[in-house]
């Protein structure tokens, strides 16, 4: 029987099916310095999943081999994987866009504090969750002092270049998504707002504002079931469905390698453990981006998070973007 989201589809009209493999995003483990309240990916200090080096040195041979043109670097805290520099300057040398998902804390870290020069000179595109521009809303969902620690880690990576309007190798976007169990504001808005403040309150700079939908799972799912929201949240994301957002859905142009190698339509569909709709493939041994760019995408009701108002994806809203 199809899930809700597949009935929505079908009711409109629509089929989630790939268009290219320009992205793979791979996940470097679950271990994070922080453990914060709304992870979907249920990260923390005392987990232990992660990638090997058998298997990094995997992703670098898909991605020569198919010439993916992105590598997207995600975690917990990749950079506390032990491969994570080795996969950064290999797929520079291929002249392959690195982007890491970094949550700005971990470079005070003992012997991570050079992580701003690193990513600078591999032109390192940097994407890291502020959940607000005051310290009481950031610290409630990433934990106590971590507004402090992340207002020092930007600065550092401003200092080393990062975030200037004209200097787009050293990009740098902020990621906000909502406190409670409510869809985000429009992500124009927000961004003018957070430049504004960041700015004058702080003296930081930044590119982008990617704004966020929280998804139904991990973490998040059971904040919202022990504050009796879950069924109020769901029911709010399929009345939000937008049918403009599925062609741009993020799903269509990657592809999402688990700690284990394992492959997935997205970071959620990897965190569900829901498999790829192809049983021929399912790990990095078995990559072949022209057949995984010709595949039907399995869904689930989480979908609806991606699909709500403006859309979601981990490039922040999709209908705005691709006006
Ligand atoms: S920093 Fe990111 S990966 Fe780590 S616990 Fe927070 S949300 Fe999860
Ligand atoms: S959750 Fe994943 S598979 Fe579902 S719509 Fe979003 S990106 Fe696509």
């Amino acid at each position: 029987m199809q899930n809700a989201f597949a009935q929505h589809l079908a009711k409109h009209e629509l089929r989630l099916e790939a268009q290219q493999v320009d992205t793979l995003q791979i996940n470097l483990g679950k271990v994070c310095n922080q453990a914060c309240k709304h992870c979907h990916v249920d990260a923390g200090p005392n987990r232990k999943e992660m990638m090997s080096q058998e298997t990094a040195v995997e992703v670098v041979n898909v991605l020569t081999k198919w010439a993916i043109p992105h590598l997207d670097i995600t975690g917990g805290a990749p950079e506390l994987n032990p491969s994570f520099r080795y996969l950064v300057t290999s797929a520079v040398s291929l002249g392959v866009k690195v982007t890491v998902r970094h949550n700005l804390t971990v470079m005070f870290e003992p012997g991570f504090e050079s992580l701003p020069e690193f990513f600078a000179r591999n032109q390192v595109e940097i994407v890291s969750s502020l959940p607000y521009f005051i310290a009481e809303q950031t610290d409630a969902q990433r934990g106590s002092g971590v507004f402090e620690r992340s207002l020092k880690a930007l600065k550092r990576l401003n200092e080393v270049g990062y975030g200037q309007a004209d200097n787009e190798h050293l990009a740098l976007h902020l990621v906000y998504n909502p406190v409670g169990a409510f869809l985000p504001p429009a992500q124009a808005a927000i961004e003018a707002d957070f430049k504004r403040e960041m700015f004058n309150r702080y003296g930081i700079v930044f590119n982008r504002l990617y704004v966020i939908t929280n998804m139904p799972i991990n973490r998040f799912l059971g904040y919202l079931r022990r504050s009796g929201n879950e069924a109020r949240y769901r029911h709010r994301l399929v009345e939000a469905f937008n049918p403009n957002t599925v062609q741009y859905l993020m799903c269509r142009n990657l592809i999402s390698v688990g700690w284990d190698g394992r492959l997935y339509d997205c970071d959620f569909n990897q965190m569900l453990d829901i498999p790829l709709n192809d049983p021929a493939i399912t790990s990095l041994k078995h990559f072949n981006a022209e057949r995984l760019k010709r595949r039907e995408i399995a869904t689930g009701d989480h979908c609806f998070g991606c699909t709500a108002g403006s859309g979601s994806s981990c490039g922040g809203t999709l209908t705005d973007n691709n006006k």
